[in-house]
């Protein structure tokens, strides 16, 4: 899938990862052929949903579970909600025997 917003992005990131450009370096008045990547991005999760073109919406959303995923949609509202995850933490956090915070079960997993 081409996403028209991040394709021209895209498109130069590859050019400079494959073949690389030739930039001019100032300083030592020469070119060189400089290659580079995207190391990383920091955003919030919609956005992280448009430029990976991982689904964030709906019942499997969450990227880390994918398969692995508990959710529930709210009577009220409709909201989808997603549960479990103090299963990430260690095993003896205080928030593992939270029943009540969360979903009603201390969570053993
Ligand atoms: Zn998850």
């Amino acid at each position: 899938m081409t996403d028209i917003y991040l394709s021209p992005l895209t498109k130069d990131l590859k050019l400079m990862w494959d073949q690389g450009v030739e930039v001019f370096d100032g300083f030592a008045n020469e070119t060189f052929k400089m290659n580079a990547m995207l190391f990383c991005t920091i955003n919030d999760f919609l956005t992280y949903g448009n430029i990976s073109g991982y689904s964030v919406k709906g019942h499997k959303a969450c990227p880390i579970c994918e398969e692995d995923i508990t959710s529930q949609q709210l009577k009220q509202g409709r909201k989808i909600i997603y549960l479990q995850h103090q299963r990430f933490l260690r095993s003896y956090h205080p928030y593992r025997r939270l029943k009540k915070t969360f979903n009603g079960h201390q969570e053993t997993n």
